[in-house]
């Protein structure tokens, strides 16, 4: 480990600590995901309200340029918890996630299987807006991920949904396709998690949309078959 990364991840260890976090796992400097075995999870904050106010104290490079903190947006007594990458113009502007372009493909999508927005608990693996809507960098992803672990674990949903590659990379610690892993149920931490692909990459190759309906009834069937 070089000095730069040393120093970083030093700081970041400090910081964690001062919120009682201690399973600090990732090298966040060029963290490989697949090889950061997620040791057991053991919840460090009680309720949601306390997590919000942790997370707007992370210091993240993100929040220099962004104006709000997006944290979440739905019900937190909801079945359903949908993650996404992070969020863009309009989620910054308005500090929610999903209220865009993405977010009105997204009700489409919930709609076609019969949900609502009010059916689901929406975050994002960042809480900023990265400048120009690029992806979110390891480092920044490391910083907010210890959050997004223990917001899923306070929500603990019946069924998670991960939209995009770049939730299944930070929460699945992998490093196959979104176009490999989408289409099936896997485990999160003991919770059914459907990984499909994200309403953004939906708007850029629509031809896409049905092979994302069948993850949206996959999600409708297993709500069903859990009584939900
Ligand atoms: N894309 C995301 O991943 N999240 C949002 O909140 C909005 C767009």
């Amino acid at each position: 480990m070089n000095n730069k990364t040393k120093q970083q991840t030093d700081y970041i260890t400090k910081w964690y600590q001062t919120f009682g976090i201690d399973h600090v796992f990732y090298d966040i400097n060029n963290v490989n995901f697949e090889e950061t075995k997620p040791e057991p999870f053991v919840a460090k904050f009680n309720t949601i309200d306390e997590l919000k106010i942790a997370v707007s104290k992370i210091d993240c490079p993100l929040k220099n340029t962004a104006k709000n903190t997006v944290f979440s947006a739905g019900n937190k007594n909801a079945s359903i918890m949908i993650i996404g990458e992070a969020p863009g113009a309009d989620e910054d502007e308005q500090g929610l996630p999903f209220v865009g372009q993405s977010g009105q493909l997204l009700n489409n999508m919930l709609a076609s299987v019969n949900l609502k927005r009010s059916d689901v608990y929406i975050s994002n693996i960042v809480f900023w807006r990265p400048p120009g809507n690029r992806q979110p960098s390891n480092s920044e992803i490391a910083l907010c991920l210890p959050f997004v672990e223990e917001h899923i674990m306070l929500v603990r949903p019946k069924i998670l949904i991960l939209l995009g590659g770049v939730a299944v990379k930070s929460l699945l610690r992998s490093t196959k396709s979104i176009t490999s892993m989408r289409g099936r149920k896997i485990s999160y931490n003991g919770i059914p998690t459907i990984p499909t692909f994200h309403p953004a990459y939906l708007l850029r190759y629509p031809s896409q949309k049905s092979t994302a309906f069948r993850d949206f009834i996959l999600l409708k069937n297993t709500l069903n078959s859990q009584g939900a």
